[in-house]
């Protein structure tokens, strides 16, 4: 066991945290001043120049396998790109990907929808929320049912990230009622591959936080077998799998806004003098900037240890949901810290802290709720899935 990046992992670190600082954190003010005036955080095209910026730096397709042109280099490479690239809330990701699941297309999905994507021509959303059902995804509503060499799906996504722009959704629908009864939801649901212009329309649903999802309205859209994503009935598995990976992502992105935060908290406490002292000699802000600093470290190593496990080709369910709990939490409490720190400017639209602390709450419920985490975990260990101390 060896507890530190190699050489190449810091090498990457360094560069990406060169990246960010050099590109990135200068258009903090001008994403404020987008999002207050009602305009979004980047201008059009803004993303697209970043990522081209990004992609001549040597940073395209982070974990996306060489055959499409990326760079392959695994899951704990890409904790530690998304830790760097959190330290900033310039909203920015790096081109050349695609979701986890759209990898599971044929040939021919392949071509029109997954290598698209990954070169940033296509934009995709993933569809499993409805409106009864969140938590509890046996509980959807949104039917497929076959008609000749097509299916015709009806029903309703709601909160759906990137559902205002995307060009297809992969959407789950239940296609064998009996089924899904008696599997509990487990069967007989099916993802489908869904372009926009098949006549899906999208709504805009405003939230605490600067950008909002959307819901989905099917009414009779019509969709060729083909578009079948993996296996008929087979949805389930695939809806997991894209939770999963996003479960420690959410971990990932709560460590690196953290460290940001906590660091401004360190600078602003010197500055900072009442009484005749600055605050950082007072017990209680101590003791808030160590607390603090022990929650980002802990968070990391089960981010990290979440990743690894995923790169040894291993179940990392159990710590995805540990990564994702603990981390949204501890990117919680170390907001609500930080902005404590700074006192009345701490409330301020001056600082961006009350932008990551509206931020940080969205952490606590999407890819499942805190509740749902620990219901996962005490399962796990109840049931005896995972033995206690199994990893490490
Ligand atoms: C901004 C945003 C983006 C999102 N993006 C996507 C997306 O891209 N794709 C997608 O499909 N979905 C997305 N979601 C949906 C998200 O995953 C759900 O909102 C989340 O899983 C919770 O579901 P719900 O809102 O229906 O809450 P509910 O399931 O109704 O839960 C309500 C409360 O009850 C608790 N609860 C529920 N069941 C239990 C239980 N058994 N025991 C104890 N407590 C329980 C929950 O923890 C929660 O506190 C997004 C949501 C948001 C807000």
């Amino acid at each position: 066991m060896f507890l530190r990046l190699t050489d190449e992992q810091r090498m990457v670190q360094k560069t990406i945290r060169k990246f960010v600082e050099k590109e990135l954190m200068p258009l903090e003010n001008e994403v404020l001043r987008n999002e207050r005036e009602g305009r979004p955080s980047l201008p059009p095209g803004k993303l697209k120049e970043l990522q081209l910026k990004a992609k001549e730096a040597g940073f395209w397709g982070i974990n996306t396998p060489a055959e499409y042109g990326g760079a392959a280099l695994g899951n704990v490479m890409m904790a530690i790109v998304i830790m760097e690239v959190s330290k900033t809330f310039v909203p920015f990701q790096f081109g050349g990907s695609a979701d986890n699941i759209l990898y599971y297309s044929n040939e021919e999905q392949k071509k029109k929808y997954l290598i698209p994507t990954i070169n940033g021509e296509k934009k995709s959303c993933f569809a499993i929320t409805e409106p009864s059902a969140g938590s509890d995804t046996r509980n959807i509503k949104m039917t497929a049912v076959k008609d000749g060499n097509e299916w015709v799906l009806n029903g309703e996504k709601t909160f759906i990230t990137g559902g205002n722009e995307a060009d297809f959704v992969m959407v789950i629908a239940i296609t064998d009622k009996e089924r899904h009864k008696a599997t509990l939801g487990r069967e007989g649901v099916t993802c489908f591959i869904v372009d926009r212009d098949m006549g899906w329309r999208s709504e805009y649903i405003h939230t605490m936080g600067e950008w909002g999802p959307a819901s989905l309205i099917f009414e009779n859209v019509r969709v060729p077998e083909e578009n079948i994503l993996g296996e008929l009935h087979g949805g389930y598995k695939l809806g997991l799998e894209w939770i999963g990976y996003a479960r420690w992502v959410v971990g990932a992105r709560a460590v690196g806004a953290a460290e940001r935060l906590l660091q401004m908290a360190i600078d602003y406490s010197k500055e900072r003098i009442t009484f005749g002292k600055p605050i950082a000699e007072r017990q209680a802000i101590q003791w808030q900037i160590a607390d603090s600093a022990v929650e980002i470290e802990a968070a990391k190593w089960l981010v990290l240890n979440a990743a690894f496990t995923l790169d040894q080709g291993e179940d990392n369910r159990h710590l995805a949901s540990m990564a994702k709990l603990y981390g949204a939490n501890m990117g919680n409490r170390v907001v609500d810290r930080v902005l404590q720190i700074h006192g009345g400017m701490g409330y301020t639209r001056e600082l961006p802290i009350e932008r990551w602390y509206r931020e940080a709450r969205l952490w606590r419920i999407y890819d499942g709720t805190d509740e749902i985490q620990r219901m996962i975990i005490a399962r796990n260990l109840l049931k005896g899935h995972v033995k206690i101390g199994q990893f490490v």
